[in-house]
């Protein structure tokens, strides 16, 4: 029996995420195009897929654990319980205006077009603020959005904010904090979750060490 443990293919989560296993002594090779590769001290398959689809494959049990951002995992929505937070991926989601823009609060997006690559948590905080607005789901280059006219304003995540700086827009509302976590699907055999047991009791003695 192996866990299967989704992990990023590549991307802003895929080297933390591949350290921090190997942080706790689990020896997994990422080959070139490589789908899935077994650890060979500890048993574990690691699964290298796109963030967005992580929360569907754990929530459909394909894969046991995955490690994905907040962000992805809220947006999708899926039933999926969170294990771990891992203190990596930091960043937030925000909604942010043109520079010049005078933002004050949430009822300056009223009747604005907003583009983003999260339109379940944008419309969440819409509806939270009591404010219609019209979204603009884009799956990429959010930030470009409002200098060729396409929207009004957008809601991105951010890190830095020199990326929004740089096309001419300010970050104004936080609507979202999130990092890295590591989340289980519902059913796992007792067998299944004493391997997840054992990696998290590894994993809280790295995290630890780092302090
Ligand atoms: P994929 O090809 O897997 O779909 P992607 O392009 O959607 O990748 P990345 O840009 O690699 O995603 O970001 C993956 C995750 O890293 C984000 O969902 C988020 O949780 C986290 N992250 C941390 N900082 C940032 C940032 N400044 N911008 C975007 N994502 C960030
Ligand atoms: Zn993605």
């Amino acid at each position: 029996m192996v866990l299967k443990l989704a992990i990023q293919k590549s991307g802003r989560l895929h080297e933390d995420s591949m350290k921090l296993l190997n942080d706790c002594g689990i020896g997994i090779k990422n080959g070139h195009n490589q789908l899935k590769s077994v650890a060979d001290n500890f048993p574990i398959e690691a699964y290298f897929l796109r963030d967005d689809d992580i929360p569907q494959y754990v929530e459909d049990g394909v894969a046991h654990i995955g490690i994905v951002g907040e962000n992805v995992l809220y947006e999708k929505n899926k039933s999926v319980d969170i294990v771990e937070k891992l203190g990596f991926g930091k960043c937030r989601l925000s909604i942010a205006v043109k520079k010049t823009d005078e933002y004050g609060d949430a009822r300056f997006l009223e009747g604005k077009k907003i583009a983003t690559s999260y339109p379940f948590l944008t419309q969440d905080f819409l509806n939270k603020n009591g404010v219609n607005a019209e979204i603009h789901e884009i799956s990429g280059s959010v930030e470009l959005a409002p200098g060729i006219g396409l929207a009004d304003v957008v809601c991105d995540l951010v890190s830095s904010g020199s990326t929004l700086f740089m096309n001419g827009l300010k970050e104004v509302e936080p609507i979202l904090q999130s990092e890295a976590v590591m989340v289980r699907t519902k059913e796992l055999t007792e067998e299944q979750q004493s391997v997840l047991n054992q990696l998290l009791f590894r994993i809280r003695s790295v995290r630890k060490a780092k302090r």
